[in-house]
């Protein structure tokens, strides 16, 4: 049987990576001036995605996305700390103020998806017995999922609260991302919009949150889905 992957060797996933970016200069960047002329500009992405590291949900990838188009910050569990201010470096906050102060994105993201281990970590403390130096603390940031799950969890009930907790981590990155002054500042006035969104791999599904509690939908082919917060803006035709 053919596999969509070579067989594994010293040496082979970096080949395959080299591989890949021939085939991108190749097909794309030597055959799109327009558009990475226009690039060499500047970068003027409407839209920020914040992802979960996780390799199988790239959300360029999986949203077939141009160069330029998607301002991404990606960490364990797609999670947004609240807004403290304390002059630590904090790689995502500064990755989302640069993407909504200084770039002005008109939506943000939070794509969250199924079978995240790093919602895992949040719910059991850990990630099959084994202990992090810093994964622990850093899905922490999200303990009030925890809390919301807390007492549900059941043997069998595990693989439901399993997706309802990636849901409720969306939910809480979404309320965290507005104690960003200049975040509630634009979703006021209009300027910004904030969505979260979850993929559902193992269904192949997208599906959005209607508001800021939810409830998630599948997101229908053709029709940009309202925003958890913020006013729907009207796109474009395309
Ligand atoms: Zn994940």
């Amino acid at each position: 049987m053919a596999t969509a992957f070579p067989p594994r060797s010293r040496g082979g996933a970096l080949r395959r990576l080299v591989d890949g970016f021939d085939r991108f200069r190749d097909q794309h960047f030597e055959h799109d001036h327009e558009l990475y002329d226009t690039l060499l500009d500047g970068q003027r992405p409407e839209v920020m995605v914040i992802a979960c590291s996780d390799s199988r949900t790239d959300p360029a990838i999986i949203c077939g996305a141009e160069p330029g188009e998607l301002f991404v910050v990606r960490n364990v569990a797609a999670l947004v700390p609240t807004y403290e201010p304390d002059h630590r470096p904090r790689g995502t906050s500064a990755a989302i103020e640069f993407g909504v102060v200084a770039l002005g994105v008109r939506h943000v993201i939070v794509l969250g998806h199924s079978f995240c281990a790093g919602v895992r970590c949040l719910l059991e403390h850990d990630h099959g017995g084994r202990r992090f130096d810093f994964v622990s603390d850093w899905v922490g940031i999200a303990s009030e999922v925890r809390d919301e799950m807390d007492g549900l969890v059941t043997e069998a009930e595990r693989p439901v609260i399993a997706r309802r907790a990636e849901q409720a981590a969306v939910l809480a990155s979404l309320r965290h991302l507005h104690t960003y002054p200049f975040v509630a500042e634009r979703v006021a006035d209009g300027r910004l919009s904030l969505h979260g969104w979850y993929f559902h791999f193992g269904w192949g599904l997208l599906q959005a949150a209607e508001g800021p509690d939810g409830p998630f939908r599948q997101v229908d082919r053709g029709m940009p889905p309202a925003p958890a917060m913020g006013r729907a803006v009207a796109e474009p035709p395309a």
